[in-house]
């Protein structure tokens, strides 16, 4: 049998839904309603200095007024924070990870050292192996995870294709900072495993985030949902999309008078298309929407284009 279909959307609550975050909640939506899936509704407030109350509410504000309806509670990840600490010592005991107790000091003179030398994996290592009985007194050690130092990580994207990445690259994350909280990393692992999602669609910006964390998976021993990193919205010049292109916020279109619908066509064609057709009523698009059909290059955004519809 067949594991049901579970997707997540799981915003970073640090102002107002963008409306790549809105294509990305609608690509999740779609592609757990056309299956008998369901679409999960992560806040990641982990990051507790930048997380608002009012973007949280920007947030569900957005997605109920876009109709993108999710499954369940709204789950709030740092209210997850204990079972995130769990596992960290769980990597611990196994081995798969251990203290690191480097002075802030001693991490930016590894990483100045790194970057002069061209080498992206910044930390040295220095408490891979070491005895932490060598501590220096007073410094709240990170947990981080011992990655593999050769060999390659994969992933097999839906919409990437296959990327490859050398371990020798890539860093012994922090797990858990010295405040005892987890990184985005861990808690995106944890989560996803402990949720049952089975397909991971979200920007490509977290293509890197993906090595990582398949890195966490593999030292779990857990295995990787579906992968799918979508292009990010560019303007129609083709330059990183900024406010010259028109408004980014979702709320900005709803004052401005659009009706959901339209919004939401709009926005799955960014990225995506099916043949020749340009307006698309809900059922047709819950029908007609795939992963692999996600084009490999940005999307461009034309605000000359939404006015039209
Ligand atoms: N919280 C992340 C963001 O808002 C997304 C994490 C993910 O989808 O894995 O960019």
């Amino acid at each position: 049998m067949t594991s049901p279909i579970v997707t997540r959307f799981a915003p970073s609550p640090t102002g107002f839904l963008h409306i790549g975050g809105a294509r990305t909640a609608l690509f999740n939506w779609l592609y757990a309603r056309g299956r008998g899936g369901k679409m999960l509704l992560r806040i990641e407030d982990t990051d507790r200095e930048r997380s608002t109350e009012a973007a949280i509410d920007a947030i569900l504000d957005g997605l109920k007024w876009l109709e993108l309806d999710w499954d369940g509670d709204v789950i709030y990840q740092y209210s997850r924070a204990a079972r995130h600490r769990e596992i960290a010592e769980q990597l611990l005991a196994s081995g798969m990870a251990y203290r690191c107790y480097a002075t802030a000091e001693e991490l930016t003179a590894m990483r100045e050292k790194a970057r002069a030398e061209g080498r992206t994996r910044l930390y040295d290592g220095m408490w891979r192996d070491r005895d932490t009985k060598e501590a220096a007194a007073g410094v709240k050690p990170t947990i981080r995870l011992r990655a593999p130092l050769t060999g390659e990580t994969v992933i097999e994207d839906q919409v990437q294709g296959r990327v490859v990445w050398q371990n020798e690259n890539l860093d012994d994350l922090v797990l858990l900072r010295g405040d005892g909280n987890p990184t985005y990393m861990l808690a995106v692992v944890v989560d996803d495993h402990d949720m049952g999602v089975t397909h991971v669609i979200r920007g490509d910006d977290h293509l890197i985030n993906a090595a990582r964390q398949k890195q966490i998976y593999d030292a779990l021993g857990w295995s990787v949902p579906s992968m799918s990193h979508i292009p990010l919205i560019h303007g129609p010049d083709g330059s990183k999309l900024s406010k010259r292109h028109g408004a980014l916020g979702v709320d900005a279109y709803r004052a401005m008078g659009y009706l959901p619908s339209a919004l939401r066509n709009y926005l799955v064609r960014l990225g995506w298309s099916h043949g020749d057709q340009e307006i698309f009523s809900t059922e047709e698009m819950i029908k007609a929407f795939d992963l692999p059909a996600i084009g490999r290059s940005a999307a461009r955004f034309d605000f000359a284009k939404l006015e039209n519809l």
